[in-house]
């Protein structure tokens, strides 16, 4: 069978694996050498030493992360964040621009407001969802535009079709954070986006116990991204590799079960009573409905919903629900709930939080792969203190 008809679910598990297998090692073994013996490279950049991201742990999970996308090629890093940062370091440089979605992860958002200015980076917030607003925003210095799959927290969808045209019209860098949808969901290279960047804590490696980072896309920029890398010095080391590696062969059947059970938590906390709003994009009164069923295979692990009693109400559910653990980070194998005006968008105003429409009371669901009953008995039994 060859690699290109292969199904995700294979591509997981045989995709970048060495060939033949290191002294028959039916599991990547970790390569714990900082450096390795001179071969002749003519580059610094070819020298093998774990910050250069060259080990055979690390070229491994390369080849599997780019099969995974069906991209041309992928590098990792040591954190999302580092993927992240590097990235927009490598694509934009002192006087440079770029556009940004409005509502991003709060670590981004930071990065973009308090850290690029003084860079000299300058950029635009705009609607992902108003295609028409965008051409006003460019500038003859700008350089790329930055989206997220499904937003953090509000799990909004842009016109992700209409952004990989706009960026192909006007000749710029398309850059996708794909951490909510994970390869499972959406493969943002078949739809055109020039980079994808995941935080390999979440769903990649699925377990809660690393931090971790991934860019995968085209050669030629994952090649700027690395060389950059290897300066800043963001890299995963080989036992981290190692986690992730075992962590990403089992993302199928994680994310497909987080599909279903959060599609039917969603519509049972649409349905109840206590509960206000819920932000879900496979439900039907999600305006990015359309979106979603038109582009992703699968609607995320990822909920978030408001009570009726506001921020005393969503207090008390966390401290009665028993399965949920209360904590910030996501994709995991266990549920974990929180506040992110408390945890991840801690960074931003209240100001800034509560024009992109996230109140102090939203509460946002990470879905593990506990039972579907059980979580939502669980709900039932916390939703009526
Ligand atoms: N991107 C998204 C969408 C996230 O939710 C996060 C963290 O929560 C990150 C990036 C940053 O990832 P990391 O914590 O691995 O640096």
């Amino acid at each position: 069978m060859t690699e290109s008809v292969r199904h995700i679910e294979t591509t997981l598990i045989h995709a970048g694996e060495p060939k033949p297998r290191i002294m028959g090692a039916v599991s990547l073994p970790i390569f714990q050498s900082s450096t390795f013996e001179y071969g002749g490279q003519d580059s610094y950049h070819d020298l093998k030493y774990i910050r250069l991201n060259n080990t055979p742990n690390h070229i491994a999970l390369h080849q599997k992360l780019a099969a995974l996308e069906n991209a041309e090629s992928a590098i990792v890093t040591a954190s999302g964040m580092a993927a992240i940062t590097t990235t927009l370091l490598t694509i934009l440089g002192s006087g440079d621009h770029f556009l940004a979605q409005e509502c991003l992860y709060g670590g981004t958002h930071d990065f973009l407001t308090k850290d690029l200015p003084s860079l000299g980076i300058a950029f635009d917030f705009i609607d992902g969802n108003d295609p028409g607003s965008w051409k006003d925003k460019l500038r003859a210095s700008t350089k790329a535009i930055y989206v997220e799959t499904i937003t953090n927290p509000l799990l909004q969808i842009a016109d992700l079709k209409t952004l990989v045209e706009f960026a192909r019209e006007y000749g710029i860098i398309s850059i996708i954070d794909n951490t909510f949808a994970s390869p499972i969901n959406f493969r943002p290279p078949e739809w055109g986006f020039d980079l994808s960047i995941h935080s390999c804590t979440k769903y990649l490696n699925g377990h809660s116990d690393i931090v971790a980072g991934a860019v995968i896309g085209r050669a030629d920029l994952i090649k700027k991204v690395l060389y950059k890398l290897n300066h800043l010095g963001a890299t995963l080391d080989p036992n981290t590799c190692f986690l992730l590696h075992r962590g990403i062969k089992t993302l199928a059947v994680r994310v497909k079960h987080q599909n279903e059970s959060a599609l039917a938590i969603a519509k049972y906390l649409e349905n109840h009573p206590a509960i206000n709003t819920v932000n879900y994009p496979g439900l039907e009164s999600h305006p990015g409905y359309q979106i979603a069923q038109d582009l992703l295979d699968g609607y995320g692990g990822m909920i978030s919903f408001e009570l009726n009693g506001g921020v005393k109400a969503a207090e008390n559910l966390i401290r009665r629900i028993t399965l949920p653990i209360c904590a910030p980070s996501l994709g995991g194998v266990e549920s974990l709930i929180t506040r992110p005006a408390t945890t991840s968008h801690l960074g931003m105003s209240q100001k800034e939080r509560e024009s992109l429409g996230i109140s102090d009371s939203l509460v946002r669901l990470s879905v593990g792969i506990e039972a579907t009953e059980d979580l939502i008995a669980d709900f039932d039994q916390a939703l009526k203190g």
